[in-house]
């Protein structure tokens, strides 16, 4: 039996203990070491359960490569023919990328990641079988769930169906989709065929919705009406859901509460530059809200990067979320939200949970949060993957 205990850690910030973790999962808490355990030192730290990084495009980030001069045009659609031509130009190979994000966020204490991965008549499927590669190679230091998404649309771009459906064949878990009226502009059939797709593979179904507020709600309330109807409660996640921050308030009530009775997960990155999602507002109607990334410096900003500790202080300065119990809800969203959003088994930090693990520097929870310090140790089920932001495999 393969024991390892980790003396003088505060779950959660709470009084210090030690934690007994066996075969990869955690066994319990304030035992006696046993002979033959192997014992490390948590020095007081917070333990918290692994980040999860639930919305992020892996097989696209230019992280360590030459700096990328933005001068792209204002509309989305311009961000993603821009993109189709520059993945030729700059040669983005999404299995070298996938791995650079992978090991970066393993560094910062990240065990569980949801990638959406491009799928198109260009590109085709090489970037879920680059992905594939690196949840492969790195399947021991984060789980990588894989989502086939239509980035450039799936009805203005025949041929594309077909290739969301390989991809599904090929290994990817939940079937993506994308602003079914501002991008195929043909909102049922987008959705028909995502919800088909769903259907046929078993798959949970993940839509990018950037659609400003009416024609976002019109959208979202297809995304409900099908969601219910084919039993799919608890399996759908909206991304972004700018319209849930649109001034609309009684539009935006009407909303909350459909999507809390079809179990309608939604995940925001807390962008400062869009109306976005009311975290506590959603989270107090029962919604689950998970936070992610999205893009890391790729050529639709320069700007993230894959730190989910960061992502809750973003979450909570876009949300206002200023109390010590506030600042927890925002961590809250970078791990058991996207545990739940995700449906990850034995998340957490019960005895029979994985020991996805992570040791934080920090007085409380809150504290932790602000200051954002290099993660003391991280664990992917029981094994050491990283210690003082330094990931223990290379990347790329
Ligand atoms: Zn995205």
């Amino acid at each position: 039996m393969n024991t390892l205990v980790i003396r003088n850690v505060r779950p959660m910030g709470s009084e210090a203990t030690s934690v007994t973790i066996r075969n990869g999962r955690i066994a319990d808490y304030g035992r006696n070491v046993e002979e033959g355990a192997e014992v490390l030192d948590g020095a007081g730290a917070i333990l918290i359960p692994g980040l999860v990084e639930a919305h992020t495009h892996m097989d696209k980030t230019l992280l360590g490569m030459g700096w990328y001069r933005n001068e792209v045009g204002p509309r989305l659609i311009d961000k993603i023919e821009n993109e189709r031509t520059q993945r030729r130009i700059l040669g983005i190979d999404p299995a070298r990328q996938s791995a650079r994000q992978a090991v970066l966020a393993a560094s910062l204490g990240t065990t569980h990641i949801r990638t959406h991965v491009d799928v198109d008549t260009e590109v085709g499927i090489a970037g879920i079988e680059g992905v594939l590669k690196t949840r492969e190679r790195y399947r021991d230091i984060v789980d990588i769930e894989l989502v086939a998404f239509p980035q450039s649309g799936m009805l203005i771009r025949p041929g594309t169906v077909e290739l969301m459906e390989k991809a599904l064949q090929l290994g990817a878990q939940v079937v993506g989709g994308l602003d079914p009226a501002g991008i195929d502009r043909d909102p049922k059939g987008h959705l028909d065929v995502v919800f088909g797709l769903a259907e046929r593979y078993g798959v949970p179904v993940d839509i990018h919705l950037h659609e400003p507020a009416e024609l976002g709600a019109f959208s979202m309330e297809l995304i409900i009406e099908r969601t219910k109807a084919l039993g799919l409660q608890g399996k759908v996640t909206v991304s972004h859901a700018f319209c849930l921050g649109m001034t609309d308030q009684e539009y935006v009530t009407a909303l909350i509460d459909a999507l809390a009775e079809a179990r309608i997960h939604i995940l925001t990155t807390a962008p400062a530059s869009r109306p976005a999602p009311a975290v506590k507002r959603l989270t107090e109607a029962g919604i689950v809200v998970a936070a992610g990334s999205d893009g890391v410096r790729d050529t639709w900003g320069p700007y993230n990067n894959p730190d989910m500790l960061e992502r809750a202080l973003l979450v909570g300065l876009r949300n206002n979320l200023r109390r010590d119990d506030e600042v927890a809800l925002a961590l809250d969203t970078c791990t058991f939200g996207g545990a739940r959003m995700m449906a990850i088994d034995d998340y957490g930090l019960q005895p029979g949970c994985w020991a996805d693990l992570v040791l934080l520097d920090g007085e409380t929870l809150a504290e932790a949060v602000v200051s954002r310090r290099p993660r003391k140790m991280v664990l992917k089920r029981g094994k050491v993957t990283a210690r003082d932001g330094v990931a223990q495999v290379e990347a790329p």
